[in-house]
């Protein structure tokens, strides 16, 4: 993440209006598109880009154990389970090798905010583009919240100078 994404993401939170608009327009692509479930914290990118919060139990690291022989789920018969869909859609674009990755629970405290701010502010796991898991993203995760840190106690020192 560049330093001007950084800086961005630090100005819109200390706007809260910012905040809100931010949210508003990326629900406005995301809603439609993705079916985004608005949780704050996306991981569209290790999921074939298939939004695991559709899911009735909201579970972001694969099938509950209900899912019905035919691939359809056990809440909504009507519908396919949401894991069955990520893995067929993950074997086609041959993005199987994300699925290995393990996923923190959901954090109900981004709710409602925006994703990319979060991931611009360095507060959920980066995007991760490629095919393969490069490296383990939550160690960028945690070296960009150190340094970050790092960063911020510079700040007073540097202004007090
Ligand atoms: S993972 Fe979260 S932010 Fe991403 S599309 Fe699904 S609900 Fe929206």
């Amino acid at each position: 993440m560049s330093k001007f994404s950084e800086k961005l993401a630090a100005f819109t939170e200390r706007h809260p209006r910012l905040s809100a608009a931010a949210a508003v327009a990326e629900n406005v692509f995301k809603k439609p598109v993705f079916r985004c479930q608005d949780c704050g914290q996306c991981v569209l990118s290790y999921n074939a880009f298939t939004c695991p919060m559709r899911c009735p139990k909201e579970i972001r690291n694969g099938p509950c154990g209900g899912t019905r022989p035919d691939g359809h789920c056990e809440v909504y018969p009507e519908r396919h389970c949401i894991w069955w869909l990520i893995n067929e859609r993950s074997k086609k674009m041959g993005r199987q090798d994300k699925l290995k990755f393990y996923h923190s629970p959901v954090d109900r405290r981004f709710e409602h905010t925006s994703a990319w701010m979060n991931m611009f502010a360095g507060k959920i796991l980066p995007l991760s583009m490629g095919k393969r898991l490069k490296e383990d993203p939550f160690a960028e995760l945690r070296a960009r919240r150190q340094r970050l840190a790092e960063e911020e106690d510079k700040e007073p020192a540097e202004a007090k100078k």
